[in-house]
């Protein structure tokens, strides 16, 4: 925006400029091409983008062209080119460890819930006076009880900017794939762009749920939304994609009044920008347009990991454009 404003105002004189005015408009032009650069260079600042980011007014705007009625019935994928995104991006296959680590864990000795919450990693220490992981417990459910960590998120690139949320691991049934240390080591490999999506569910919910596999019924790995994710993996892939229901609800459904709703988002919007890209994301986000939305925010995710946007943003550029911006409404949960 500022980028675009600065440069018409150095275009205009130019245009405008008749021979007698060849000097000022000269000079005008320096002026506002030296200005260009200092509003260039002053988009990769000390303060990085994602610190208290400006959020435009207004819904997301759908691909020019197209319109923001609801179509009926479930998408239509046979237009759709058969070409996938994840077939060629991201380029490289990282396993987590060799991700990027974009922020510290640290487990807080506070928390405002009101369920038993352990203060260090051993639980010796917590918010009631019985302090063991077996002991500072709440059940889930009669058949799931869980230990909660109250876990902050402190930026590694500018360590002013944290969030704060609750993690839950398995305690009963126990769980194998993972636990408290492996979940902080995974969770500071996630984009700092993405962690809003870990405060949304905490807010609204009781923060991440690393469950036993009984939890889950017909092969899911995990569920994701506004107020949950539920996961039997700490596969980040897979919490990239969880965090993608995560974001697109917290756009449909809104925030009022820090944000409001906008129940057009998936459909049409999201199911306008497939067909423009006309490319598939995954052979999963084939199944309808809000898995194609989230398997987008794991590719975007882990392509942002890899310093490869600029490819997938040339490969689905719509898509890109609306992901970016559910991404930052997603900063609106901050108070
Ligand atoms: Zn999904």
């Amino acid at each position: 925006m500022m980028h675009r404003y600065v440069l018409s105002l150095a275009l205009l004189p130019v245009l405008a400029c008749s021979g007698t005015e060849a000097k000022d408009d000269t000079g005008a032009d320096t002026g506002g091409v030296s200005t260009t650069t200092e509003a260039s260079t002053g988009t990769t600042p000390a303060t990085p983008d994602w610190v208290n980011p400006e959020v435009p007014d207004g819904p997301i705007p759908p691909p020019e062209g197209t319109g923001t009625e609801p179509e009926e019935g479930d998408f239509d994928w046979s237009g759709i080119d058969e070409e996938r995104l994840d077939e060629r991006l991201p380029r490289e296959d990282l396993s987590w460890e060799e991700y990027p680590q974009y922020g510290t864990a640290t487990i807080l000795d506070w928390s405002d819930s009101e369920a038993c919450v352990c203060f260090d990693l051993d639980c010796s220490t917590c918010s009631e006076a019985d302090c063991s992981a077996e002991t500072c417990t709440y059940d889930l459910n009669e058949s799931h009880t869980l230990t909660k960590y109250h876990v902050e998120l402190r930026a590694t690139e500018y360590t002013d900017h944290a969030l704060t949320f609750e993690v839950n691991v398995s305690a009963d049934p126990p769980i194998e794939y993972t636990d408290i240390q492996d979940v902080l080591n995974r969770l500071e490999r996630i984009p700092v762009e993405y962690w809003y999506g870990l405060q949304i569910i905490t807010e609204f919910g009781n923060g991440i749920q690393f469950l036993d596999g009984s939890y889950f019924g017909g092969g899911a790995a995990a569920y994701g939304g506004m107020n949950y994710i539920d996961t039997q993996t700490a596969d980040v892939p897979v919490l990239l994609h969880e965090l993608g229901h995560t974001f697109e609800q917290y756009t449909r459904l809104g925030n009022p009044p820090a944000l409001e709703p906008q129940d057009n988002i998936l459909n049409p919007v999201w199911r306008h920008a497939i067909r423009v890209d006309d490319i598939r994301t995954s052979r999963y986000g084939d199944s309808n347009e809000w898995e194609d939305m989230a398997e987008f925010s794991r590719l975007h995710a882990l392509c942002l990991i890899e310093d490869s946007l600029g490819a997938l943003r040339a490969r689905s550029p719509e898509r890109f454009r609306i992901w970016e911006r559910i991404l930052l409404n997603g900063t609106t949960i901050q108070p």
